[in-house]
């Protein structure tokens, strides 16, 4: 029998459900494919950063898995849909009896899949895994059998799952055969940007290692420091999990090998905590697909009437708002692709509660820059700003940029390390350099602020209230 794995987000060989599952059969032939689709990307904002990620994934996976005997064969159509139709050409070419994939939760890829299935029909069986999760989506809950839409009382009845049984790994499959000679593949028909290697190495295993680090630092690091972006308090594996090259699997239980009470509230518990976010905004997704398709889980919020403001959009997305903390944040992303996730929290919160413009081009902006970039996460992470989502901040929660500086970024250093041109400032007015300058008589070559804080507060809280209201 031949066996084909279809590869997606999944780029590891170590806990991968869907090549675990392939690989069970002794006697038969396994097959890797890899389908790239840049079109499709292009249409889902993916960033060059990411691309980039994972095509050099896609390399060192070709070779992992030719030392094993298996081939992965690259290919690259324009979308999907194209995807569809190359698959079952493939199918057919190698003559495969089963497919083997790990399930992707957003709607055009569940769409896309389903296609997949209807057109192979009866001649290749399929067979799909919960492999990017820790528990498959619709298996947690509420007693009426409804997902939850509050996360403490979701993280309460997961953690109680998890207390019944943990999923478990799998290994990486033995060698099937000798060692395959393969060639480079081609670079994909898409635009790349280069990965700061130091930050982000490439491959399973430094991820791994990477994993392995983070869960031997003391559980009470983590608790106490994952707010202040000048530290590297927080694991950034983000940018593996988005790809999948490593599971959330593997990071639970390396977790709780070293902090086993987080499993139970005690030490490890926050990091725990924060694994689960990722897994509620999954849940939703499969929930309420509405939520891949640019809508709000709140429908009124649909109503508010946001400022369609290029000249401050750019400003945002530039870093030159003239609100430090927001402007050393976006700088950050332009220039690593990730950003540290209270400042994401801050950012957000700026574009749309002070510059009162639509959560959506953030979203936008944020995909095409991160190289974490996940639907699930991103979508949650914005409504949960713009008050637009599910357990989100309630809209007249809104943060003053410059007061999260003060709290989150003291001494300034996160803010002059991204903003050289306030090296000078003294830390007494880092966060709001102009009123030094002015008093200096100093001109600095860094904007003014181009809100003032107070007003657009109270211009967003109206807007909100005018769109809340009953027509
Ligand atoms: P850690 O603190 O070490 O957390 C471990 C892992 O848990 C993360 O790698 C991530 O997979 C998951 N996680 C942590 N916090 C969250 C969260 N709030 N929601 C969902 N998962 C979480 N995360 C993404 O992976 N991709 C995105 O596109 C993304 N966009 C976001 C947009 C906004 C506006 C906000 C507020 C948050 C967003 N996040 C996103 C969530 C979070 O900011 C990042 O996951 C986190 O900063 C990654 O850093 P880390 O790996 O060091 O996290």
């Amino acid at each position: 029998a031949t066996h084909l794995v279809w590869f997606r987000s999944d780029l590891r060989v170590s806990d991968n459900l869907a090549l675990a599952a392939a690989c069970r059969d002794p006697g038969a032939k396994v097959i890797v494919l890899f389908i790239a689709t840049p079109e499709q990307w292009r249409q889902h904002d993916m960033s060059p950063r990411q691309a980039e990620f994972l095509w050099q994934h896609l390399r060192l996976l070709q070779t992992s898995l030719a030392e094993r005997g298996i081939a992965l064969f690259i290919k690259q159509v324009a979308d999907f849909t194209a995807s569809i139709e190359y698959l079952k050409g493939f199918c057919a070419s190698q003559n495969v009896d089963a497919l083997f994939y790990n399930y992707q939760y957003e709607i055009n890829e569940r769409e896309r899949d389903a296609a997949v299935e209807k057109i192979l029909g009866r001649d290749v069986i399929c067979q799909g895994f919960d492999d990017s999760v820790l528990l498959p989506p619709g298996s947690v809950t509420t007693g009426n059998h409804e997902m939850y839409k509050v996360f403490t009382p979701f993280s309460k009845a997961f953690i109680k799952r998890l207390q019944e049984g943990l999923p478990e790994c799998v290994s990486a499959p033995h060698s099937r055969g000798e060692p395959l000679v393969i060639k480079e593949p081609a670079p994909f028909d898409y635009p790349g940007e280069k990965v700061d290697t130091a930050l982000f190495p490439v491959g399973e295993r430094a991820a791994i290692a990477k994993l392995r680090e983070f869960c031997l630092r003391p559980a009470v690091d983590y608790a106490e420091q994952r707010d202040f972006p000048a530290i590297e308090g927080t694991s950034r594996l983000s940018p593996y999990l988005a790809l999948g090259v490593i599971s959330p699997r593997q990071c639970l239980h390396r977790l709780l090998k070293e902090h086993p009470q987080a499993i139970e509230g005690g030490e490890g518990a926050t990091w725990l905590n924060e694994l689960i976010w990722r897994e509620f905004y999954r849940h939703l997704l499969v929930a309420w697909p509405k939520l891949c398709r640019f809508r709000p889980f709140i429908p009124w919020t649909d109503k508010v009437r946001w400022h369609q403001d290029k000249e401050r959009l750019e400003a945002w997305q530039k870093g030159k708002t003239g609100f430090p903390i927001v402007d050393a944040a976006m700088r950050q992303l332009n220039a690593t692709g990730w950003m540290h996730n209270r400042l994401r929290m801050v950012v957000a919160s700026f574009l749309v509660k002070d510059l009162l413009i639509d959560w959506r081009a953030g979203e936008r902006y944020f995909m095409s820059q991160l190289i974490d970039g996940d639907l699930a996460a991103n979508n949650g992470g914005w409504q949960w700003a713009a008050s637009t989502g599910t357990d989100a901040a309630p809209y007249f929660r809104i943060f003053n940029p410059t007061t999260q500086g003060e709290r989150f970024d003291a001494e300034g250093a996160f803010i002059r390390h991204w903003l050289p041109e306030l090296k000078a400032v003294p830390g007494k007015y880092i966060h709001s350099p102009w009123i030094w300058a002015d008093k200096q008589q100093q001109t600095l070559d860094y904007p003014r602020p181009i809100v003032d804080h107070k007003q657009a507060r109270i211009a967003t809280l109206a807007a909100y209230e005018a769109a809340r209201k009953p027509e």
